[in-house]
C-alpha cells in the first residue's frame, strides 16, 4: 500500500491538488488529505501504508505504447535478427519490458513478435516473473506471401487463408490482430506504400476478430492500403504515413485510430547509412518523411483519432525513449495535454482496456510521478522521478 502525499494529479479530466492511495494494484482513493486517510484506514486492517512525498510533483497515468515489438532491440539493421534464436529473442524481450516501465510506459501492444513470445512476455510480466511493463500482444502479423515482415509473420493467400491465419493467433491468446495493408520500410523489396493484402482479405481478417470484438491493427503507409483498411473496418492505421485527405476524413468519420510511429521514422532518418541502417530502408524512410508532415496535416484537419504508439524496437527506436514520441507529437502539432490523451485514453480505448489511462478510483495503480506538468510541458514525461505498475514500485 503507497500514499502519495502532496502533489497534484494530472489527467484527461484536468489537474487538480490530490493525495492517492493505492492498495492491491489498484488506486482506492483520489481526494484531499482527510478522505484518502479514511479510505486507508478502512482498507488498510493494520497494514503500514508506504507514504511517498509528492510535494510539488506531479502524479499522471502510466504511459500506453500501441505500438512496440519486444523481441527487437533497435540495432541498426534488423535482419541481423532473423538467425537470433527464441531464447535470445525472449530474453531481449524481458529487457525491453524493464527499460518501457522504467520510463514510465506501464502498458505496451506489441504488433508482431515470433510466435507467442510476446503473448508469453506478457504472461509472465502478469505473474510477476519478470518486471516490465504490461504486454498486450498480436501474437504472429498476417501478411501476404512475401509481403512486409515475411521473416516473422504469418504468410496468408485469399480470405480464406487470411480467416485461418487471424483466428490461429486469437487460439493462441491473441488481444489485438494486426496485418500489413501495404509495404515497409524495413523489408528489403517491399514498396513502402503499395497494397498487399486486398480488400477481400483484410474484409475476412476484420470478420475474424469481430465476434469477440477484438480490435484489430493495418501497418498501412500508401493512401490505397490505408483506406482499404479503413473500409474494412480495421480499428487503426498504424504509420499512415501517406495518409491523404480523403484517408483522413475517411478515419474521422468511422472513429479508426491512427497510430502514427513518428519515432520509427525519426530513427532512422536522424541516424541513417552511416549508423548501420540498410541503404534501402534510409531511402524509402527519408522519402517517407517528407510525405509525413502532410499527413498529420490532413490528420489534425480532419479531427482523426490519434493513439501513441512507437514501434520500438525498429533502427535506434529504444524502448527506454518511448516517451520522446509525445514530443514528436506536440512538434507535429497536438497540443501537450492531447499528446496526453492520445498516450493514455485514447491508447486504452484502442487497446480495448477500461482500467488504464486515468488517475480514478478502480483504476490500474499504473502512474508516474513527473517534476511539472505535462500538459504545459511535454518533455516532463522523459525523467519521471517515480513509476508504479499495478501498485509496485519499479522506478
Ligand atoms: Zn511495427
Amino acid at each position: 500500500m503507497h500514499v502519495l502525499r502532496g502533489g497534484r494529479v494530472v489527467d484527461v479530466a484536468g489537474s487538480r491538488e490530490a493525495d492517492v492511495a493505492v492498495a492491491d494494484g489498484e488506486i482506492v482513493a483520489v481526494g484531499d488529505p482527510e478522505a484518502v486517510d479514511e479510505a486507508v484506514a478502512t482498507l488498510a486492517d493494520g497494514e503500514e501504508a508506504t507514504e511517498v512525498d509528492a510535494t510539488g510533483k506531479v502524479v499522471a497515468p502510466g504511459l500506453i505504447d500501441a505500438h512496440v515489438h519486444v523481441m527487437m532491440d533497435g540495432r541498426p539493421d534488423v535482419a541481423t535478427a532473423v538467425s537470433d534464436s527464441d531464447y535470445t529473442a525472449s530474453y531481449r524481450a524481458a529487457g525491453n519490458l524493464e527499460a518501457a516501465v522504467a520510463a514510465g510506459v506501464t502498458t505496451v501492444r506489441d504488433l508482431g513478435s515470433r510466435g507467442t513470445l510476446a503473448l508469453d512476455a506478457g504472461e509472465a510480466v502478469a505473474a510477476g516473473q519478470i518486471d516490465g511493463a504490461r504486454v498486450v500482444g498480436c501474437g504472429r502479423n498476417v501478411i501476404m506471401t512475401g509481403g512486409h515482415g515475411n521473416w516473422f509473420g504469418r504468410e496468408a493467400d485469399g480470405p480464406a487463408e487470411v480467416r485461418k491465419a487471424a483466428r490461429e493467433q486469437l487460439k493462441d491468446g491473441a488481444d489485438v490482430l494486426k496485418c500489413m495493408a501495404t509495404g515497409g520500410v524495413l523489408t528489403e523489396g517491399a514498396v513502402t506504400g503499395a497494397p498487399e493484402l486486398t480488400p477481400e482479405e483484410l474484409a475476412a481478417f476484420t470478420d475474424a476478430a469481430a465476434p469477440t470484438d477484438t480490435p484489430t491493427a493495418a501497418h498501412a503507409h500508401g493512401e490505397v492500403g490505408i483506406k482499404n483498411a479503413v473500409e474494412a473496418g480495421i480499428s487503426s492505421i498504424e504509420h499512415g504515413t501517406f495518409m491523404d485527405r480523403e484517408a483522413a476524413e475517411m478515419m474521422a468519420e468511422r472513429g479508426t485510430y491512427w497510430v502514427p510511429t513518428a519515432s520509427a521514422l525519426r530513427g532512422i532518418v536522424e541516424n541513417g547509412v552511416e549508423a548501420g541502417i540498410p541503404e534501402d530502408a534510409v531511402a524509402k524512410a527519408e522519402d517517407a518523411a517528407d510525405r509525413f508532415d502532410d499527413a498529420w496535416d490532413h490528420a489534425l484537419e480532419a479531427d482523426v483519432p490519434i493513439a501513441m504508439g512507437t514501434d520500438a524496437g525498429t533502427p535506434f527506436n529504444f524502448f527506454e525513449d518511448i516517451p520522446r514520441e509525445l514530443s514528436y507529437m506536440v512538434e507535429y502539432g497536438l497540443s501537450p495535454a492531447a499528446a496526453l490523451e492520445a498516450a493514455t485514453v485514447n491508447a486504452a480505448d484502442l487497446l480495448g482496456l477500461d482500467d488504464v489511462g486515468r488517475v480514478e478510483d478502480g483504476y490500474r495503480a499504473d502512474l508516474v510521478l513527473l517534476d511539472a506538468d505535462p500538459t504545459e510541458d511535454v518533455e516532463a514525461w522523459q525523467e519521471p522521478a517515480a513509476v508504479f505498475a499495478a501498485g509496485e514500485r519499479v522506478a
